[in-house]
């Protein structure tokens, strides 16, 4: 099964159709034995210190990984970022497939840009809705498991995060991760509901350091709504495929954004929202219009490099927590 890298979610139903393997390269990034490693590497080779850390993890992680020769990158609806990298892969001899998520959510420009990533494929629409069906199952799934964090409480923030995070490219293997979330899901039913007081929703981009979710549990708060991560399981799921990738938020700006935020935060009961933003990310700048925008509290917390939370981030925890409390 030949690999393609991917550096976010993209209709991924296409590669599963045409027998090709995606990887996740930000999943990839960040699960590796030394991410922090990956980023000096693409330092060492060039790129500046104040680029993003998961661009530069992005960019050692295709170096790294001899399978991986072609490359799916979203040039629109992402990262202002990755043109310059899939300059610096193309450069390297990666061959790279642009795709772009069209601002304005505009469907006919969507659907060309789905069926220019078909024809790359070589795959036509019967292939891709038959590969979506399977995919559906598993989404169904990890849907559920969203559901059990925030309505019966069965289920960590950072298992939340996990596996739907995961849905971005079902680990390049949906039967295998299939299976790991059934037994997931069994065993948390046979779990009591956990106690803490206080319920998070987090929005943003996945974030960088891991111990987040587990420190915030220790504090008695616990993350029941994951904004970015909840999008990749298509939680809006519809019977055309083009309007499956239109109801998926991330892509297109904060305002469309905020509307299914808002909605969640409702629905979930949440106390206050955690927005992460990465050092060195475009996104910052939208952190003044959930400022504006949400009704909550709002602890903005940036991450650098991938570690552990710092001394000051616990203590600025603390204190939101405390407010909160
Ligand atoms: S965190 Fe921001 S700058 Fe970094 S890869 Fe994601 S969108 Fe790009």
């Amino acid at each position: 099964m030949p690999k393609v890298g991917i550096t976010t979610t993209i209709p991924v139903e296409v590669v599963y159709a045409a027998g090709w393997q995606p990887v996740d390269l930000n999943n990839s990034f960040i699960a590796s034995s030394n991410p922090r490693l990956l980023v000096e590497e693409a330092e060492m080779a060039g790129y500046p210190r104040n680029i993003c850390a998961w661009i530069k993890g992005i960019y050692s992680t295709v170096r790294k990984d001899e399978q991986i020769k072609t490359l799916i990158a979203v040039t629109q609806g992402d990262c202002s970022n990755t043109h310059a990298l899939m300059e610096t892969l193309q450069l390297t001899g990666i061959n790279v497939i642009p795709f772009a998520y069209p601002y304005d959510r505009d469907y006919d420009m969507l659907k060309l840009q789905i069926e220019k990533l078909m024809e790359a494929f070589g795959v036509n629409w019967q292939q891709v809705y038959e590969a979506r069906q399977k995919l559906n199952k598993v989404r169904e799934k990890v849907r559920k498991l969203d559901e059990m964090t925030w309505r019966s409480n069965l289920v960590s923030g950072w298992d939340n995060h996990f596996y739907q995070v995961c849905c971005s490219d079902f680990n390049g293997n949906p039967e295998e991760f299939n299976k790991r979330v059934e037994d997931f899901l069994k065993g948390s039913n046979e779990t009591a509901p956990k106690q803490e007081k206080i319920r998070l929703g987090y929005i943003g981009v996945p974030p960088i350091c891991d111990d987040l979710y587990a420190y915030l549990e220790e504090r008695g708060a616990r993350v029941v709504y994951n904004e970015t991560q909840r999008q990749f399981t298509m939680p809006d799921s519809v019977g055309d495929f083009v309007e499956q990738y239109r109801k998926y938020t991330y892509p297109y700006g904060i305002f469309y954004r905020l509307a299914d935020i808002e909605r969640e935060i409702e629905r979930r009961n949440i106390d206050g929202i955690i927005h992460y933003a990465q050092s060195f990310c475009f996104r910052q700048i939208e952190d003044l219009i959930i400022r504006e925008r949400l009704s909550l509290p709002v602890l903005t917390l940036e991450g650098d490099m991938p570690n552990s939370l710092d001394a000051r981030t616990r203590m600025r925890v603390d204190a939101y927590l405390e407010m909160l409390r």
